[in-house]
């Protein structure tokens, strides 16, 4: 299968936090490392959204230019997601030429089909500076929840996508005079007319869907798509490529969502194969994973796929249409104490913060066993030991570390080979976990898939309680610690999508090069080839480049 999966864009605006990692990137790099070992063609992509206002109000507010804000801010958040071990095989940004020509090209597409059309819209402008207040320069209570400060794309207290007129007492948020409404001459997008093929989408797509995905498209299908203006009073995005539209730019939203198609594009030519990305986007045999936080199930459940759906096939001669959607996994957030995560609000944890303070795999597996996938969750540091102590070492890299060094001290690392074939049930077990490990993870359940994980170093420590190989005569110790080793194995691979440090460190405790070749348990015997160095690396200790 060719595993397209589309991670949502963060914007430049500055650092990310904890809450989109765990709702976002993380579930969608243990995706695409569990597809890639299954034997999938894997394309992951992602960029930093440059454009729009949250990037030119955090520009102003720091004293530089848009693109100086924005690039700045990508090459830091680029520098995390390596930093954590995200997988992308493409991370780019919006302020690129290509991706502008992809946008354009859409657009236009769009445009010839009688998709796009100019119509006046109210807008806020501030009386006191003379200037339109798009989006996130207008700041008012929320007509949906009541909360002062919600901004004129959207409200951060009920996550409610908002347009400028329907703020109650807006005020300019530079200025803070009350703000008034103009009409201004825009360009729409007819969802009106793309609803029918919208309706037909999600009846084929929903039904994997978690349930309150599939309940938020459908309600937004039941109030009626109505035409969305897609261009901006701004002179920072894209450019409308038609003549008469140069003061203004297209709206961040649209284009940022093509990006997943500009980045694949970008992807193919730089690698020096330009049409490689057709394969994900206009292939039979391809699966669409998108990995969102619910704030965005509109953008990529009803806008996405109408864009699309809408633009038609890529070559206007001829050829297929561009691929929408299959899988939407859109996670709840994690809260901290004190209320819900914020970028834009400053309340948060850094996901640098947090590396420094407990090291990558701790973090991804706290992460992991307390990802918001059903609900809200709430993080708190005091788990997070308790879940490394217990978790990662007491059930990953423990029971692994204990085998290996009574092997290496009584047996020289060398299992017994007549007990290695004899332990059909072990292997049995080890190939039943490694599928329920896959079959959640592919579900986008990491809890499960981490459960499974804990469930075969906790019946190794069992064993190892009951058998007491310490206290056995040498044949019998030999042969109670060989039945271990396929349990072991199953670890170092159904653990590595998940914590890919301390499974490559389970691995080599067992003689296995960190990274496994596949989705299965080797069939040769393994040895452990020394004295087992200390089961978890330090937070502060150099990676071993085991992370791809
Ligand atoms: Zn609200
Ligand atoms: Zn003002």
């Amino acid at each position: 299968m060719d595993v397209f999966i589309g991670v949502a864009w963060p914007y430049a605006s500055g650092p990310r936090h904890l809450g989109h990692l765990a709702g976002v990137y993380l579930p969608a790099d243990v995706a695409a490392r569990y597809h890639r070992l299954a034997g999938d063609r894997v394309l992951m992509v992602s960029g930093s959204d440059q454009h729009g206002t949250p990037i030119t109000v955090a520009a102003e507010r720091a004293g530089l230019s848009p693109g100086a804000l924005a690039d700045r801010e990508h090459e830091r958040t680029a520098a995390t997601f390596a930093r954590v071990g995200v997988s992308f095989d493409h991370y780019t940004r919006t302020a690129t030429p290509r991706h502008h020509q992809v946008v354009q090209r859409l657009f236009g597409r769009l445009h010839e089909r009688g998709l796009v059309e100019e119509a006046t819209a109210p807008a806020a402008w501030c009386p006191r500076e003379g200037r339109s207040l798009p989006d996130r320069y207008v700041e008012g209570d929320c007509p949906a929840c009541g909360t002062p400060g919600a901004r004129g794309d959207q409200c951060d207290a009920c996550g409610r996508t908002l347009d400028p007129d329907e703020l109650r007492r807006p005020r300019c948020r530079r200025c803070g005079a009350p703000a008034e409404l103009r009409r201004l001459r825009q360009l729409f997008l007819r969802l009106d007319l793309l609803q029918p093929q919208v309706e037909r989408y999600l009846d084929g797509h929903q039904g994997g869907w978690r349930p309150f995905v599939g309940r938020e498209a459908r309600g937004w299908l039941r109030a009626g798509l109505r035409p969305r203006a897609i261009t901006r009073d701004l002179d920072w995005g894209v450019p409308v490529p038609l003549p008469g539209w140069r003061d203004r730019r297209l709206y961040v939203w649209f284009d940022a969502v093509i990006g997943y198609l500009s980045a694949s594009v970008e992807w193919a030519a730089l690698r020096g194969d330009p049409d490689a990305w057709r394969r994900w986007w206009q292939g039979e045999a391809a699966r669409h994973r998108y990995f969102i936080g619910k704030d965005n199930v509109w953008f990529h459940t009803v806008w996405w796929p109408a864009i699309l759906l809408g633009a038609g096939p890529w070559d206007a001669a001829a050829g297929r249409g561009l691929r929408p959607p299959d899988d939407v996994v859109a996670s709840h957030h994690l809260t901290l104490a004190g209320g819900r995560m914020s970028a834009s609000r400053g309340h948060g944890l850094g996901i640098d913060e947090s590396l420094d303070r407990v090291g990558v795999d701790p973090l991804r597996h706290a992460l992991c066993a307390l990802t918001p996938e059903t609900a809200d969750t709430e993080l708190e540091w005091s788990r997070v030991e308790e879940l490394t102590a217990s978790g990662l070492l007491g059930a990953v890299a423990g029971p692994a570390h204990r085998v290996a060094t009574l092997l290496w001290r009584r047996f020289g690392g060398r299992p017994d080979p007549a007990a290695w074939t004899a332990a059909r049930a072990e292997r049995a077990t080890a190939a039943e976990a490694l599928e329920a490990a896959g079959a959640a993870i592919a579900a986008a359940e990491l809890r499960r898939a981490l459960q499974v994980v804990h469930g075969l170093g906790r019946a190794v420590n069992r064993r190892l309680a009951a058998a007491e190989p310490w206290r056995l005569p040498d044949p019998e110790a030999h042969r109670e610690l060989t039945r271990l080793l396929p349990l072991l194995d199953a670890v170092g691979v159904a653990a590595w999508p998940l914590v890919p440090d301390t499974a490559g460190r389970v691995r080599a405790l067992l003689g296995r090069p960190p990274t496994p070749t596949g989705w299965r348990l080797d069939p040769t015997p393994p040895a452990v080839p020394g004295p087992s160095a200390p089961p978890l690396r330090r937070p502060d200790a150099p990676s071993p480049g085991s992370s791809r």
